[in-house]
């Protein structure tokens, strides 16, 4: 028996309007030709027939670039801390992308299961997440490499298929399915609906040419991690500006600073970077001053300690750290050329 339903693109703008009745609604859109996630401005649906994946991951929605954690005053009798007030409002994502939302699973690791994050989690919970596949991946993605199929996701609540003038809808999960019961103009799919959707996941998966052989890959950074001479050439072109780490959906490094005038001020905390020669400065040494260290760092976070501490590589192959370098340091480029010692 058929359970998928299907909507006409030209009644999606409803569709956002209901939702935006209930949730703070995002969708893409382009600013200053990028695009981004943006607040739904009730009509334009334009980014049905442009969009490939925001510049910036959905991860600034849930950890965001910079974030007030409490202010503090201090009187006669003490400090005195106020927390911001939590904002309980709901919010949607319309067209995250499966690499987008797997890497999500992939914070919650560090955010949720490691220790509980009460500024990243309160968001997170009340988050909706529609996935749109992917029908037009960049060169530089590489997702089919890390085990995601750029048109299908089970780590949404709604995942859509651009069948033509319409998305075919699959229901996830049971927020995704109550979503769904209330909307209007939502029909039964047909098998018609149901087969051309397919043909479009398989085409969507064939168009993904980056490649990375992540068989034995933990092994293999392990077995070259102290090989200088590697490290040095792959990362010479780098110039650490951290963009890569930045718009990385999956990396969550974040500084704390206070921000005091007088007797008051304001703890908050804002992304940082491995890339940076300070990030890891302390007041004996810097044990990560050459940018062959920092690099490493990055390529080895991802793809040998984060799978050693959760069984899972820390990289969707999204492909933003190889288009958004100014310098096309690529790190398919870098995983692939691993000395082989096993
Ligand atoms: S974006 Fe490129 S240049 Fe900048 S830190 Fe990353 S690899 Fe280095
Ligand atoms: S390392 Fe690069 S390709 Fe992998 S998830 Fe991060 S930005 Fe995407």
């Amino acid at each position: 028996m058929l359970k998928n339903k299907k909507i006409s693109k030209r009644a999606i703008g409803n569709l956002l309007n209901e939702w935006s009745q209930e949730f703070t609604v995002f969708v893409p859109s382009r600013e200053r030709g990028v695009a981004v996630l943006s607040k739904w401005d009730g009509k334009d649906t334009s980014f049905t027939g442009w969009y490939r994946n925001t510049a910036q991951p959905a991860k600034a929605n849930f950890f965001p670039p910079a974030e007030k954690m409490f202010s503090f005053q201090k009187d006669k009798e003490g400090y005195h801390v106020e927390l911001p007030s939590s904002d309980e409002h709901k919010q949607l994502i319309f067209g995250i992308r499966p690499c987008d939302a797997r890497a999500l699973i992939i914070l919650d690791m560090t955010f949720k299961d490691l220790y509980e994050d009460p500024y990243y989690l309160p968001k997170r919970n009340n988050m909706v997440l529609i996935g749109l596949g992917c029908t037009n991946p960049y060169d530089s993605c590489f997702c089919t490499s890390l085990g995601i199929n750029p048109g299908e996701s089970t780590d949404v609540d709604l995942m859509l298929t651009d069948i033509g003038d319409q998305f075919l809808i699959e229901e996830i999960t049971e927020v995704g399915k109550e979503l769904i019961a209330k909307a209007s103009q939502v029909e039964e799919a047909t098998e018609a609906d149901e087969a051309e959707a397919r043909e479009v996941k398989k085409a969507s998966y064939n168009k993904v040419t980056g490649k990375v052989d992540t068989e034995g890959i933990k092994e293999k950074l392990l077995s070259c991690f102290e090989d200088q001479d590697f490290w040095e050439k792959v990362s010479a072109k780098c110039i650490s500006c951290g963009i890569c780490t930045f718009l990385c959906p999956t990396c969550y490094c974040f500084d704390i600073n206070d921000e005091l005038v007088r007797r008051q001020g304001t703890r908050f905390r804002s992304w940082d970077s491995c890339a940076f020669p300070v990030y890891t400065k302390m007041p004996m040494e810097n044990p990560r001053l050459e940018k062959w260290r920092r690099v490493r760092q990055k390529v080895c976070h991802k793809f040998e300690f984060y799978p050693m501490n959760f069984d899972i590589i820390a990289c969707v192959g999204c492909g933003r750290c190889i288009r958004q370098c100014p310098v096309n340091w690529d790190i398919t480029q870098t995983l692939n050329s691993l000395p082989t010692r096993v």
